[in-house]
């Protein structure tokens, strides 16, 4: 089955609202020619409402960073998917390793928030992927499979086979270190048969798996020319629009 890669920026906590609006300004001109693959950007949430805005009639989607499990009450400091869904948002990443590592949330929560997204039309990014030291200790498939276990659990296959995956090992992200596209493929393709036993065959191949980790121009065609390999979760590079254009154009170009 061919998948459409996804390429998706993850601005993190970067951006004012005017730098929002050159970003996309710029983005949407350098991408405008590109055929076959989708975009996506994730800016902060004082930036969401800007920035669906300024795509209205683009076609890049708009995405939150995270979100809280329930739709409203006493949670201050939260933003619930009934606000997203409320100013143009189509997608939230959930289970970042940030999130977890400085935030606290483990794989349940991920999953609790998995299954509020769905239930609001949001489509979830759902991250996994191992540290160093797990993977020193040849423990990455067995991380990576807990958190998808518990990320999908009581998701159904027919709202999976609309979800995306990204496989973001930890040591690479925002390190300069990246996966090589023979690692990245083997943890996919792994990922893609945890899939297929979890749902089904179809519903596995239906399923967008991104790589997330240092991913640059420079790098990108030969992790797209992996065949279990669907997109970018990309930070830093995505905060530039030459740099993430150019990720975008690679990976139109390797598929
Ligand atoms: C990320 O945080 O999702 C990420 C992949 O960051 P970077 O591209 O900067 O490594």
């Amino acid at each position: 089955m061919s998948r459409i890669p996804l390429i998706a920026g993850n601005w993190k906590m970067h951006k004012t609202l005017s730098a929002t609006r050159t970003l996309l300004a710029e983005l949407n001109q350098a991408v405008s020619d590109v055929e076959g693959v989708e975009v996506a950007v994730a800016p902060p949430f004082t930036a969401l409402a800007v920035a669906a805005e300024a795509l209205r009639g683009s076609a890049i989607r708009v995405g939150a960073q995270n979100m809280h499990e329930s739709e409203e009450g006493a949670f201050t400091g939260e933003i619930s998917p009934v606000m997203l869904t409320d100013i143009g948002t189509n997608f939230v990443i959930l289970g970042h390793s940030e999130r977890r590592a400085l935030f606290g949330e483990d794989d349940e929560l991920v999953g609790r928030k998995v299954n509020t997204a769905l239930a609001h039309d949001l489509v979830p990014y759902l991250c996994c992927g191992e540290t160093q030291q797990e993977r020193e200790a040849n423990e990455t498939m067995s991380v990576v499979s807990r958190q998808l276990r518990a990320g999908l659990a009581g998701v159904p296959a027919d709202q999976a086979a609309g979800m995306v995956l990204a496989y973001e090992p930890v040591w690479a992200i925002g390190t300069g270190l990246t996966a090589t596209p023979a690692q990245a493929q083997e943890v996919h393709a792994s990922i893609r048969a945890l899939l297929a036993d979890r749902f089904d065959d179809a519903t596995a191949q239906a399923i967008r798996i991104q790589y997330g980790g240092s991913v640059k121009p420079g790098n990108a065609a030969e992790l797209m020319a992996q065949p279990d390999i669907d997109g970018a979760l990309v930070g830093g590079a995505s905060l530039d629009a030459a740099s993430f254009a150019g990720i975008v154009r690679a990976s139109g170009a390797a598929r």
